[in-house]
């Protein structure tokens, strides 16, 4: 991950690494001297289950959503699409007010992980991934000097971090892999982008291309996941992290369909085919135009 994900804002600090089992010495609440300090230099980048809470929270569409409450950036050199919370022209979050976050009980993780910073780390050769902490200190934040001592899982606990974690764990992996395999790969198509865009965060589009005619020609699924695709956000939130990782990735885990790949061929050649032949209608046409002005 790249220490942007985690950290809210840019910070001129180095964080400093926690051992496992390690406590901090913080305190955030409504009487700190600093009270929505950080939210008003807000640089909160979202996963895909903060924009599901999110949007939940406010009773709008994924649509909307990424529309009035998002801007895009790009993760990495290789231009992978992420999403940051919008803020306004002096960089305030637009859910603080005086009373604090308006949308707290769904604020993002990275909202309520701070001023925990964290990453995953996979060691060389290892399959598994391991969480890393680490320490934010930045001179506006006064809950540091707050009298309570709380280990790092307390902490998570206490912010309700897990059910995020959990959640956010398959897409944080991809991540990782991505970052791991990176220069192999190169630099992914704008179609691979976009894609990558849709199955991550725009789970209204996912939903209608998983819906359609051309999804269900291609992969053998039943009524049932169609159903569930239709209905629950999160099924689908999680089956767009599988898709990208079939089809960006190799990791092949949705059946596809006998013979679907030379079908979409096919019906392409069919419609090429078609293209080809009104193309040299419309140039005839053209021409027996051209040659009757030409006579008259
Ligand atoms: S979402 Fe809430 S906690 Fe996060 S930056 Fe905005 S106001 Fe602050
Ligand atoms: S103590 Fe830190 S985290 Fe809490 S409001 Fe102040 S700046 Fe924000």
């Amino acid at each position: 991950m790249s220490e942007k994900f985690d950290i809210p804002f840019k910070s001129s600090f180095v964080p400093a690494v926690l051992e496992p089992g390690a406590k901090i010495k913080f305190n955030c609440h409504k009487g700190v001297s600093c009270f929505n300090a950080c939210c008003k230099h807000a640089d909160i980048q979202l996963t895909p289950y903060d924009i599901l809470r999110l949007k939940d929270n406010l009773g709008v569409s994924v649509t909307e959503f990424l529309k009035d409450h998002t801007v895009p950036f790009e993760m990495d050199k290789d231009g992978l699409p992420g999403v940051k919370l919008r803020t306004d022209n002096e960089g305030a979050c637009l859910f603080v007010n005086d009373e604090g976050c308006s949308v707290y009980k769904d604020r993002p993780t990275a909202c309520r992980y701070y001023p925990i910073g964290h990453m995953a780390m996979r060691e060389a050769g290892s399959s598994e991934d391991e969480a890393r902490y680490f320490l934010i200190r930045e001179d506006h934040c006064k809950g540091h000097e707050e009298d309570r001592e709380i280990l790092v899982d307390e902490y998570r606990k206490e912010q309700e971090v897990e059910v995020y974690d959990q959640l956010n764990r398959e897409w944080l992996q991809l991540m990782l892999k991505k970052k791991s395999t990176g220069p192999a790969i190169g630099r992914p198509s704008d179609t691979s982008l976009q894609f990558f865009f849709m199955c991550s965060y725009d789970t209204d589009r996912l939903r209608r291309f998983v819906l359609s005619d051309s999804f269900k020609a291609s992969y053998d699924l039943d009524e049932k996941f169609y159903q569930t695709m239709e209905n629950e956000d999160l099924a689908l939130m999680q089956f767009g992290t599988r898709l990208l990782k079939q089809v960006l990735f190799g990791e092949v885990t949705i059946p596809v369909k006998d013979n679907a790949t030379e079908k979409r061929i096919e019906e392409r050649k069919e419609i090429l085919e078609m293209r080809r032949k009104a193309e040299v209608e419309l140039h005839k046409q053209k021409q027996e135009q051209q040659m009757k002005d030409a006579l008259s």
